[in-house]
């Protein structure tokens, strides 16, 4: 590990302490029938204890220089595939093919694309069972956060209508090599599919974005704007669920999103 140059501008900040990585391979609950995929091996640490756990291992790494380090370090580990490519570029339906029903994902995400790679499994995942990230902490807890309070937002609500989502643990950045300059923590998100029963995705991602595009307007003028109605109409809309006209898109649950977004369908049908 001592002649590799890391890369700042790939989020490259690795682990070592192995109780701690054994901790965050725990948190993903992974057993010998799961196959799982890794996102940014890094030096191969995390990999190690997720193979050690799991049936397979996939493992993605966009940085080429580390192929000597990470063959040299998971040698004589047999159930361990690498790929040496960008993630983001990777086609979800192909990999999904290959990673079968219910794959569970385990990664210490570069900060730079933590976020994007959430949306990629929140918006394009069909068979995922789970995920285990350690992200920023001020990321991890935007993912976990409830409505109301000052970290809510798209993501969350998004995350919650398909995921049971909670901070496992929370790890000081003195446990990172070279260490940033924010602490982390790790989510575990377990995919329970549709559980609010959303009717049409596209009105419910069209809703929650216009919830929050202008945080401090209200709901009711945000939908007026995006949906082109009447303020009687958005009103009206909000009125049958019992909602408050004056509520601002962040004081409203996942739920109450999925269920206002089913009607906005249902009434907007021609
Ligand atoms: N898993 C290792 C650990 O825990 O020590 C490394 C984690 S480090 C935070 C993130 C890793 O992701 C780096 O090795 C980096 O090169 C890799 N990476 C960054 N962007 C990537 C991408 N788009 N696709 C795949 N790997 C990426």
């Amino acid at each position: 590990m001592n002649k590799h140059h890391f890369k700042k501008r790939y989020g490259q900040n690795f682990l070592s302490d192995e109780k701690l990585l054994s901790a965050i391979a725990e948190d993903a609950q992974i057993t010998k029938n799961d196959t799982v995929l890794e996102i940014g091996a890094g030096g191969g640490a995390l990999t190690s204890q997720l193979a050690k756990r799991a049936k397979k291992v996939i493992a993605y790494e966009i940085d080429k220089e580390l192929i000597a380090v990470l063959t040299q370090n998971l040698r004589g580990i047999d159930n361990i595939e690498l790929i040496f490519n960008d993630f983001m570029m990777s086609d979800m339906t192909a990999l999904e093919e290959r990673l079968g029903e219910n794959y569970i994902v385990a990664a210490n995400l570069p900060y730079y694309i933590s976020t994007p790679v959430v949306m990629r499994f929140v918006e394009e995942a069909k068979k995922i069972k789970s995920l285990t990230l350690t992200l920023q902490k001020e990321v991890g807890e935007r993912l976990a956060a409830k409505e109301g309070t000052r970290d809510y937002g798209t993501v969350s609500v998004f995350l919650t209508a398909l995921a049971d989502v909670k901070i496992t643990r929370y790890i000081d950045r003195s446990f990172f090599y070279p260490q940033p300059n924010v602490d982390s923590v790790v989510i575990k998100a377990d995919f329970v599919g549709n559980k609010f029963a959303i009717n049409d995705f596209d009105n419910f991602r069209k809703l929650v974005k216009s919830a929050f595009g202008m945080r401090r307007k209200t709901l009711v003028n945000n939908l007026m704007a995006s949906y082109k109605v009447s303020r009687e109409k958005a009103i009206n809309w909000l009125q049958s669920f019992n909602i408050t006209p004056t509520i601002r898109g962040e004081e409203l649950s996942a739920l109450q999103f999925a269920l206002l977004s089913n009607n906005i369908s249902l009434l907007n049908m021609p």
